[in-house]
Protein backbone atom coordinates (compact mmCIF):
# COMPACT_ATOMS: atom_id res chain seq x y z
CA UNK A 1 0.00 0.00 0.00
CA UNK A 2 1.01 3.75 -0.41
CA UNK A 3 1.84 5.30 2.83
CA UNK A 4 -1.35 7.62 3.15
CA UNK A 5 -3.27 4.66 3.25
CA UNK A 6 -0.95 3.24 5.90
CA UNK A 7 -1.41 6.33 8.17
CA UNK A 8 -5.28 5.94 7.63
CA UNK A 9 -4.88 1.84 8.59
CA UNK A 10 -3.24 2.68 11.59
CA UNK A 11 -5.40 5.01 12.77
CA UNK A 12 -8.48 2.92 11.87
CA UNK A 13 -6.50 -0.10 14.18
CA UNK A 14 -5.91 2.13 16.69
CA UNK A 15 -8.87 5.17 17.19
CA UNK A 16 -5.65 7.76 17.29
CA UNK A 17 -2.99 8.65 15.37
CA UNK A 18 0.16 10.11 16.42
CA UNK A 19 3.47 10.92 14.97
CA UNK A 20 4.98 7.81 16.39
CA UNK A 21 2.35 5.76 15.31
CA UNK A 22 2.57 7.41 12.06
CA UNK A 23 6.45 7.20 11.51
CA UNK A 24 5.87 3.79 12.38
CA UNK A 25 3.38 2.71 9.76
CA UNK A 26 5.10 3.88 6.96
CA UNK A 27 8.41 2.18 8.45
CA UNK A 28 8.83 -1.29 6.84
CA UNK A 29 9.08 0.40 3.39
CA UNK A 30 12.01 2.75 4.48
CA UNK A 31 13.55 0.23 6.13
CA UNK A 32 13.71 -1.86 2.66
CA UNK A 33 16.10 0.47 1.46
CA UNK A 34 18.21 -0.75 4.18
CA UNK A 35 17.36 -4.66 4.62
CA UNK A 36 16.56 -5.93 1.63
CA UNK A 37 15.02 -8.81 2.21
CA UNK A 38 11.22 -8.25 2.59
CA UNK A 39 11.27 -10.54 5.91
CA UNK A 40 13.43 -8.33 7.52
CA UNK A 41 11.77 -5.33 6.45
CA UNK A 42 7.82 -6.62 6.82
CA UNK A 43 8.63 -9.60 8.84
CA UNK A 44 9.90 -8.73 12.50
CA UNK A 45 7.27 -6.84 13.65
CA UNK A 46 6.79 -8.84 16.69
CA UNK A 47 10.36 -9.05 17.54
CA UNK A 48 10.68 -5.27 17.70
CA UNK A 49 7.56 -4.63 19.39
CA UNK A 50 9.15 -6.59 22.37
CA UNK A 51 11.96 -4.43 22.16
CA UNK A 52 9.62 -1.96 22.50
CA UNK A 53 7.58 -2.13 25.46
CA UNK A 54 9.37 0.40 27.94
CA UNK A 55 8.79 3.67 26.07
CA UNK A 56 5.76 5.23 24.44
CA UNK A 57 7.20 6.37 21.61
CA UNK A 58 8.83 3.42 20.43
CA UNK A 59 6.09 0.99 21.49
CA UNK A 60 3.72 3.13 19.57
CA UNK A 61 6.16 3.03 16.71
CA UNK A 62 6.42 -0.99 16.76
CA UNK A 63 2.53 -1.02 16.79
CA UNK A 64 2.64 1.57 13.47
CA UNK A 65 5.12 -1.10 12.17
CA UNK A 66 2.86 -4.67 13.16
CA UNK A 67 0.12 -2.57 11.67
CA UNK A 68 2.21 -2.05 7.76
CA UNK A 69 3.67 -5.73 7.65
CA UNK A 70 3.30 -9.15 6.23
CA UNK A 71 4.75 -11.44 9.33
CA UNK A 72 2.11 -10.61 11.68
CA UNK A 73 -0.16 -9.30 9.30
CA UNK A 74 -0.92 -6.29 8.63
CA UNK A 75 -2.40 -4.72 5.53
CA UNK A 76 0.59 -5.49 3.35
CA UNK A 77 -0.33 -9.00 3.71
CA UNK A 78 -4.13 -8.86 3.07
CA UNK A 79 -3.20 -6.23 0.16
CA UNK A 80 -0.12 -8.45 -1.42
CA UNK A 81 0.38 -11.59 -0.56
CA UNK A 82 -3.24 -13.54 0.24
CA UNK A 83 -6.76 -12.43 0.20
CA UNK A 84 -9.49 -14.98 1.16
CA UNK A 85 -9.19 -17.76 -1.56
CA UNK A 86 -7.29 -15.61 -4.57
CA UNK A 87 -3.86 -16.33 -5.72
CA UNK A 88 -2.48 -13.23 -4.62
CA UNK A 89 -3.65 -10.14 -2.32
CA UNK A 90 -6.25 -7.84 -2.92
CA UNK A 91 -4.24 -5.33 -4.77
CA UNK A 92 -3.40 -7.69 -7.22
CA UNK A 93 -6.90 -9.35 -7.57
CA UNK A 94 -8.18 -5.88 -8.54
CA UNK A 95 -4.93 -4.78 -11.01
CA UNK A 96 -5.92 -8.27 -13.19
CA UNK A 97 -7.46 -6.29 -15.60
CA UNK A 98 -5.38 -3.58 -15.91
CA UNK A 99 -2.14 -5.61 -16.52
CA UNK A 100 -2.71 -4.52 -20.19
CA UNK A 101 -3.57 -0.87 -19.82
CA UNK A 102 -0.01 -0.89 -17.60
CA UNK A 103 2.56 -2.19 -19.58
CA UNK A 104 1.54 0.64 -22.38
CA UNK A 105 1.25 3.32 -20.14
CA UNK A 106 4.61 2.35 -17.85
CA UNK A 107 6.38 1.28 -21.31
CA UNK A 108 7.01 -2.06 -19.28
CA UNK A 109 8.43 -5.32 -20.41
CA UNK A 110 5.20 -7.99 -20.01
CA UNK A 111 6.64 -9.65 -17.29
CA UNK A 112 6.16 -6.64 -15.10
CA UNK A 113 3.21 -5.93 -15.90
CA UNK A 114 1.43 -7.58 -12.76
CA UNK A 115 3.43 -6.16 -10.43
CA UNK A 116 3.06 -2.57 -11.55
CA UNK A 117 -0.52 -3.21 -12.39
CA UNK A 118 -0.67 -3.79 -8.40
CA UNK A 119 0.68 -0.44 -7.60
CA UNK A 120 -2.12 1.38 -10.12
CA UNK A 121 -4.61 -0.27 -7.75
CA UNK A 122 -2.74 0.88 -4.66
CA UNK A 123 -2.56 4.48 -6.10
CA UNK A 124 -6.52 4.07 -6.91
CA UNK A 125 -6.71 3.59 -2.90
CA UNK A 126 -4.50 6.02 -2.13
CA UNK A 127 -6.37 8.70 -4.28
CA UNK A 128 -9.76 7.59 -2.35
CA UNK A 129 -7.99 7.93 1.25
CA UNK A 130 -5.46 10.53 0.80
CA UNK A 131 -7.98 13.28 -1.72
CA UNK A 132 -10.03 14.21 1.01
CA UNK A 133 -8.60 13.64 4.16
CA UNK A 134 -5.71 15.39 6.17
CA UNK A 135 -3.19 12.09 6.08
CA UNK A 136 -0.55 13.88 4.05
CA UNK A 137 -0.50 16.62 6.48
CA UNK A 138 0.23 14.06 9.08
CA UNK A 139 2.94 12.80 7.51
CA UNK A 140 4.65 16.44 6.86
CA UNK A 141 3.84 17.16 10.46
CA UNK A 142 5.82 14.08 11.12
CA UNK A 143 8.74 14.11 8.78
CA UNK A 144 9.12 17.41 11.06
CA UNK A 145 9.43 15.74 14.54
CA UNK A 146 13.18 15.59 14.05
CA UNK A 147 13.65 14.30 17.57
CA UNK A 148 11.15 11.38 17.47
CA UNK A 149 13.05 10.45 14.33
CA UNK A 150 16.41 10.67 15.76
CA UNK A 151 15.06 8.54 18.95
CA UNK A 152 13.47 5.75 16.35
CA UNK A 153 16.22 5.65 13.86
CA UNK A 154 18.27 4.66 17.14
CA UNK A 155 15.94 2.33 17.81
CA UNK A 156 16.05 0.84 14.53
CA UNK A 157 19.95 1.17 14.30
CA UNK A 158 20.28 -1.64 17.64
CA UNK A 159 17.47 -3.45 15.98
CA UNK A 160 18.88 -4.12 13.02
CA UNK A 161 22.34 -4.26 13.80
CA UNK A 162 23.06 -0.84 11.95
CA UNK A 163 24.54 2.72 11.56
CA UNK A 164 21.03 4.77 13.37
CA UNK A 165 22.17 7.63 10.47
CA UNK A 166 21.68 5.37 7.55
CA UNK A 167 18.33 5.06 8.23
CA UNK A 168 17.59 8.23 9.25
CA UNK A 169 19.23 9.25 5.87
CA UNK A 170 16.22 6.86 4.56
CA UNK A 171 14.05 8.60 6.72
CA UNK A 172 14.88 11.84 5.05
CA UNK A 173 15.39 10.67 1.56
CA UNK A 174 11.67 8.77 1.71
CA UNK A 175 9.99 12.16 2.69
CA UNK A 176 10.96 13.50 -0.56
CA UNK A 177 10.10 10.40 -2.95
CA UNK A 178 6.36 10.15 -1.78
CA UNK A 179 3.26 12.15 -2.01
CA UNK A 180 2.01 14.13 1.05
CA UNK A 181 0.08 16.51 -0.74
CA UNK A 182 -3.69 16.29 -1.07
CA UNK A 183 -3.76 13.78 -3.82
CA UNK A 184 -4.82 13.65 -6.96
CA UNK A 185 -4.59 11.11 -9.80
CA UNK A 186 -1.89 13.79 -11.86
CA UNK A 187 -0.25 13.95 -8.19
CA UNK A 188 0.13 10.10 -7.69
CA UNK A 189 1.26 10.04 -11.24
CA UNK A 190 4.03 12.05 -11.45
CA UNK A 191 5.39 11.26 -8.12
CA UNK A 192 5.17 7.35 -9.59
CA UNK A 193 7.45 8.86 -12.50
CA UNK A 194 10.14 9.70 -10.48
CA UNK A 195 9.53 6.55 -8.27
CA UNK A 196 9.70 4.28 -11.63
CA UNK A 197 12.88 6.20 -12.59
CA UNK A 198 14.94 6.10 -9.59
CA UNK A 199 14.33 2.05 -9.00
CA UNK A 200 13.95 0.92 -13.08
CA UNK A 201 14.99 3.99 -15.42
CA UNK A 202 11.93 3.66 -16.84
CA UNK A 203 9.81 6.74 -17.94
CA UNK A 204 5.97 6.19 -17.55
CA UNK A 205 3.27 8.46 -19.63
CA UNK A 206 1.98 10.59 -16.74
CA UNK A 207 -1.28 11.43 -17.91
CA UNK A 208 -2.09 8.05 -19.73
CA UNK A 209 -1.21 6.75 -15.55
CA UNK A 210 -3.30 9.60 -14.22
CA UNK A 211 -6.30 7.95 -15.80
CA UNK A 212 -5.30 4.82 -14.91
CA UNK A 213 -5.78 5.53 -11.46
CA UNK A 214 -9.09 6.90 -11.96
CA UNK A 215 -9.99 3.65 -13.20
CA UNK A 216 -8.51 1.84 -10.40
CA UNK A 217 -10.19 3.94 -7.61
CA UNK A 218 -13.46 3.25 -9.97
CA UNK A 219 -12.76 -0.60 -9.65
CA UNK A 220 -12.07 -0.85 -6.04
CA UNK A 221 -15.09 1.17 -5.24
CA UNK A 222 -17.36 -1.95 -5.52
CA UNK A 223 -15.32 -3.51 -2.54
CA UNK A 224 -12.53 -2.13 -1.14
CA UNK A 225 -14.44 -1.56 2.35
CA UNK A 226 -15.09 -4.96 2.62
CA UNK A 227 -11.47 -5.64 1.91
CA UNK A 228 -10.72 -2.94 5.01
CA UNK A 229 -13.21 -4.33 7.49
CA UNK A 230 -11.49 -7.74 6.89
CA UNK A 231 -8.04 -7.17 7.34
CA UNK A 232 -9.01 -4.48 10.13
CA UNK A 233 -10.65 -7.42 12.05
CA UNK A 234 -8.02 -9.64 11.77
CA UNK A 235 -5.39 -6.96 13.07
CA UNK A 236 -7.12 -5.41 15.53
CA UNK A 237 -7.11 -9.74 16.60
CA UNK A 238 -3.56 -10.26 16.29
CA UNK A 239 -2.76 -6.88 18.62
CA UNK A 240 -5.57 -8.27 21.57
CA UNK A 241 -3.14 -11.58 21.07
CA UNK A 242 0.04 -9.73 21.50
CA UNK A 243 -1.43 -7.75 24.28
CA UNK A 244 -0.75 -4.25 22.39
CA UNK A 245 -4.46 -2.74 21.87
CA UNK A 246 -4.83 0.47 23.49
CA UNK A 247 -5.73 0.80 26.76
CA UNK A 248 -8.70 2.70 28.09
CA UNK A 249 -6.10 5.31 29.26
CA UNK A 250 -4.88 6.33 25.57
ZN1 LIG B 1 5.30 -2.24 2.48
Amino acid sequence: MYPQTHVFFAEKVFGFISDALALGSIFPDIAGGVCPRRQDSHGRGAELLAASRDDEDLFNFARGVITHGTDPKGIDYYGDEKYLSFEKGYCFEKGRTLVEETIQACHLPPEMGWWKAHNIIEMGIELRIGSQSPYGEILSKTFANVRLIEKICKQAGRFYRQDPAVFFQRVRNFANYIDTSRVSARSLAACYDVQMFTRHRLHIDVDRVARLILKAAEIVSEDFNEFLHYALRDVQKTFAHLKALPTATE
